[in-house]
Formats: C-alpha cells, structure tokens, sequence
C-alpha cells in the first residue's frame, strides 16, 4: 500500500547500467552507498549544539565509478529531478588550487567533497550517481550524496578512516560548495547509521548512542507532502519576543529529545509520540517552520487508533512528517491521510538503516 522504493541493489544496477552506457561498455571497479535520514525527534537543535535522535533510512544515494589516470572527473547523476546539465567534467584540484561552486548546482555537492576530503589529491574517476531519496523532501538526499561521494573517494584512496571526521568533511562541503549552514546531524547519521537503531547525537560533543529500535510491533511512517515553500522572513515581528520563542523552542526541544530517547529505550511509545506532537506544535507554534500541509498531516495521523505520534521533519516549510505507530495501523492510517490531506501524498514505511557502506560488486 506504501509507495515502493528500489531497493539498493536495484539502484546499484540501475547505476552501473548507465555507466556501462556513459563510459562505452566499462565496468565500474567501486559501488558503494550512503543512507538519507529521517529525524524522530531534535529539530532544529543540531545547530544549536543540542541533542538530536535520527535514524538511517533504507533510502540510500548509490556511487559507482572507477579511478582514471590523470587528473579528470565526470560526474553523471541519474537522477531526473537533478538541475541540468546532468554530466559534469572537471579536473581535481591541483596543489593548493579550488574547486569552485557553479552550475550545475548538484555538482557543488560533488566538488565540495572533492575539495574538502581528508586526504587530497583526489585522483581522475569516472561515476554515476542513483539515488532513492527524494531530493529537497527533508529526507537529506544532499548529506547522502556527500557522504556516498566520500565513501567512493576512500575507496580509490583510502583516509585514515575516522568516521566523525568523515561526517564533518561533508557538512563543510555542503556549507563551503552548496551555501547551506548545515548542522552535523545529517552526515552523522548518514555515516554512522546502525540497523535497528536510532542515534542519540549529542551535536556539541560529537558523541552518540544508539537507541534500538527493531521492534517488530512498531512502524515508522514517513509522509512526503510534496510541497516545497520557500522561506520567507516575516517583517514587523518584535525581535525580543521572536528571539525569546525561538531560544525556547530550542532549549525544550533539546530536553524533549533527551527525555525521548529515554522513553525509546523503556519502549514507552505512547510518551514518545506525546513528544513528537509536542515537538510539533513547538516548531509549529515557537520555531514557526511547519506550514498548513504539514500540519494537516500530523493532524490526520493523530486521528487514527494506534497511532503513536507524528511530527514534522527536517528543515520545515514543506518535505515530509513522521509518524510512529503499531504495525496493524500503517493502513488505515495510509487510508485515513490520503483522504484528509489536500495534496497527493507519497508515503515509506521505513526501517531503522546501516549508514555508509562498499557494496560488494555482483
Ligand atoms: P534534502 O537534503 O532535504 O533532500 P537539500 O536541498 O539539502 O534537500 O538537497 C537537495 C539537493 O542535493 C538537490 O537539489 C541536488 O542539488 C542535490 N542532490 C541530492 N541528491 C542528488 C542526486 N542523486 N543527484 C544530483 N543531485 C543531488
Ligand atoms: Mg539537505
């Protein structure tokens, strides 16, 4: 009933089928993937050096491709929804020299890790990049992508391994290449993702436990509501009072998320989605980044029996909700959204995902 996505290995096939048709026929000599995520709970606080409970998604960015002598790069992503041109040539930084953001704008995910990775220079290769996140849908295609690109680079020359310093590498390619001042969160997880975990970040020392969560009674439902607003600053607000709405939404946030994850581990889940509404209505309310779509769509899940709890995720102003509920409800609660909710939704029933991993070549 869900929507179905590939699985990894499809899109790994899909990828190194189209580099077969790039690259005349060749076989690509390195696959790997890296998950996007959805967050449970923490929104927000990542940037605020508070705590944030993620987890990988079984929705993953593929790289294959092969090392090329020489010093020169072609990037294809096959990847509809990508801005034109969808192939990109350049040559890897020499001594001291930049890759420089430009257009296509995907590409700047690409170069920023190129520039940013922790042990240059990066030799020529050949990839293809497949993806089964939905791009800009709060579900972080772009960490994926950054953190998949850094995983291919550490197979063609290996660094030192650290994997911290492999999820911060990635988030200065997105702020120093794409423009976006990131927290950690995404490239965390998306490199130290656990099956069958979520993963308590605690962004200000870098530390993380993971939270298990595989019970079989349990479902996390992610709804995309596919709508993207562009965020626009409300003028004549009196700063004080902003300012003081958004500190608090940040400061209970982080001692939701905590309380969250301890509740998580006694598999208390009616108080965890009592935190999950309360975590949206504060991003609603305090923070103000969620939009009517989204709250309808928290409010049409929390009208199903055996629904747990359901909040917005990511950045807000659009992208998905989601929502936590025993197994026996992912239908009618599918039901039940698709006929509330005003716009077409696209709906993953998710499972708690590996982060970044070599895909063994079939
Ligand atoms: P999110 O991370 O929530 O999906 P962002 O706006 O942070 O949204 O990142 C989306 C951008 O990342 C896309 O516009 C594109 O530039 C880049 N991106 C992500 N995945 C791919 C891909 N498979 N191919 C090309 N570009 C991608
Ligand atoms: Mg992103």
């Amino acid at each position: 009933m869900a929507s179905s996505f590939p699985s990894v290995s499809e899109l790994e096939a899909d990828a190194r089928r189209l580099f077969g048709q790039v690259f005349g026929g060749e076989a690509p000599q390195v696959a790997v993937c890296a998950p996007g995520r959805v967050n449970l709970i923490g929104e927000h606080t990542d940037y605020n050096q508070g705590f944030v409970l993620p987890m990988a998604l079984p929705l993953v960015s593929v790289v294959v491709g092969s090392q090329t002598p020489g010093q020169d790069v072609t990037v294809v992503t096959a990847t509809e929804d990508a801005d034109e041109p969808r192939r990109v040539d350049f040559s890897v930084p020499s001594d001291g020299s930049m890759l420089c953001p430009g257009l296509p704008g995907w590409a700047n995910y690409v170069k920023g890790v190129i520039q940013h990775y922790k042990a240059p220079p990066v030799p020529g290769f050949r990839a293809v990049i497949a993806s089964s996140v939905p791009l800009g849908g709060g579900l972080s295609s772009s960490a994926s992508l950054e953190v998949a690109l850094y995983t291919f680079l550490q197979q063609l020359k290996p660094d030192d391994g650290d994997k911290v310093s492999k999820a911060l590498a990635c988030q200065q390619a997105e702020h120093t290449h794409a423009g976006v001042p990131c927290g950690i969160m995404d490239q965390f997880v998306s490199v130290l993702g656990r099956e069958g975990h979520a993963l308590l970040i605690d962004c200000r020392s870098l530390e993380a436990t993971a939270i298990p969560l595989a019970d079989p009674s349990l479902v996390i439902l992610i709804t995309n509501s596919n709508v993207k607003h562009s965020l626009t600053g409300k003028a004549k607000h009196r700063l004080d009072d902003v300012t003081y709405r958004r500190a608090r939404h940040v400061i209970e946030e982080i001692e939701r998320t905590a309380q969250a994850a301890e509740t998580l581990k006694r598999g208390a889940y009616k108080e965890f989605g009592k935190l999950m509404v309360e975590s949206h209505n504060s991003l609603r309310d305090l923070y103000e980044v969620s939009c009517s779509e989204l709250d309808e769509l928290v409010s049409a899940a929390m009208e199903v029996e055996g629904v747990f709890g359901s909040r917005m995720t990511g950045g807000g102003f659009g992208g998905c909700t989601v929502t936590l509920m025993q197994a026996d409800a992912v239908d009618r609660t599918i039901l039940h959204i698709k006929e509330r909710y005003s716009g077409t939704p696209t709906f993953y029933v998710t499972t708690p995902s590996e982060g970044a991993r070599v895909l063994g070549l079939s």
